[in-house]
């Protein structure tokens, strides 16, 4: 078993504890043993197989998906795509760019930089076909068939669902102008180790094995950071000319560390055995992955449904359990929550009161 990064061929092996999941609402998905390896040399985690092997992104619910990633953010529910252009704007020196979006999902990035007037042609690319919200937007399916140049070229959480990652970068830096910008963003998977559980994607970079992938293309990357994004890694790259980004400091390597959520699903189960939650009813906090894998050790008998804050997502549902604001909270109700900043703790305790229990 060769690493998928730099062929090496020792690594460590890690079985992740189920459930396994799906980027796809969040499913639960049982059919495999879930193993993570750690390539040895150049300290990438991959795993071989994804046994969807992208299917579920060519479904027709994904397809009908109408997922959209928000922060909650001084008071406000602000869209991802917003806060990325935001960023990328502030980065971008000239109008009339050519922006390709790698994984493109329906176009709303696309869509902002050509409202703007920030970008002369914006290109879509995806792995299936979904209705694009801006029919300027031109779209691809197979990446051999773009017939652009760019100068802005985005992925944001898509590298990670590409096996032959090498090539699919190769294809796209033949595209890239001499100053085209890269932007990565990529979920910070090694402090929060239940993404692990995904089971859809291949790659869980660290900065070192995504600078060594970069590297090996000859493109330098930088670190950023995008408020409040603040669950995810942020990447510029340069073409590697006299570049006057500044390289990356050499990090120690991750480790996953099964430990803590293992610990944390004690904790959780721990719970179930205490009589005073017996009469209570049980919410978890969240609406993504962390509250779907949560899920599974919940006691179901006892569970009501998720909470968010988030007004888009209440009213809707998660696992086909009712999704709820958590102003429902009161007496009677427990709601865990998992994976939190203080601040955060903070801001729940006082809005809504001692519900919460934080895992
Ligand atoms: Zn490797």
């Amino acid at each position: 078993m060769k690493c998928l990064l730099c062929s090496f061929n020792e690594t460590n092996k890690y079985l992740i504890p189920d459930p396994s999941i799906t980027h796809l609402n969040f499913e639960h998905v049982n059919l495999i043993k879930n193993y993570v390896y750690e390539c040895k040399n150049c300290n990438h985690f991959f795993r071989y197989k994804t046994n969807l092997e992208g299917k579920i992104f060519k479904s027709k619910s994904y397809i009908d998906h109408k997922e959209q990633h928000c922060y909650f953010y001084q008071n406000k529910t602000i869209p991802q795509h917003e806060l990325q252009f935001k960023f990328l704007k502030s980065k971008i020196k000239k109008n009339k760019i050519n922006v390709l979006d790698f994984g493109c999902f329906d176009g709303k990035l696309l869509d902002l930089f050509l409202k703007n007037k920030l970008a002369e042609k914006a290109i879509g690319f995806d792995i299936a076909d979904r209705k694009l919200v801006n029919n300027k937007i031109i779209f691809y399916k197979d990446i051999k068939r773009i017939e652009y140049n760019f100068d802005l070229i985005i992925f944001s959480h898509s590298l990670i669902y590409e096996k032959k990652i090498f090539e699919v970068l190769k294809n796209l830096i033949s595209m890239a102008n001499e100053n085209c910008l890269f932007f990565i963003q990529i979920p910070k998977y090694f402090e929060r180790e239940v993404l692990f559980s995904l089971i859809d994607q291949y790659h869980f970079f660290n900065e070192k094995s995504l600078r060594f992938l970069f590297k090996s293309l000859d493109i330098i990357l930088s670190k950023h950071k995008i408020n409040p994004i603040n669950n995810d890694q942020v990447y510029l790259g340069r073409l590697n000319k006299k570049s006057k980004y500044k390289k990356l400091t050499k990090n120690s390597p991750n480790k996953i560390k099964l430990k803590k959520l293992n610990d944390k699903i004690m904790k959780l189960e721990s719970f179930f055995k205490i009589k005073d939650i017996e009469n209570k009813e049980l919410f978890i906090f969240g609406s993504t992955i962390v509250a779907s894998y949560f899920y599974y050790y919940i006691d179901k008998k006892k569970f009501t449904g998720f909470i968010d804050e988030n007004k888009i997502k209440v009213g809707s549902k998660l696992l086909n359990k009712p999704i709820f604001h958590p102003k429902v909270l009161g007496d009677g109700k427990i709601c865990f929550v998992f994976d939190v900043s203080s601040t955060l703790k903070k801001r729940l305790q006082k809005l809504y009161g001692n519900f919460f229990i934080f895992i």
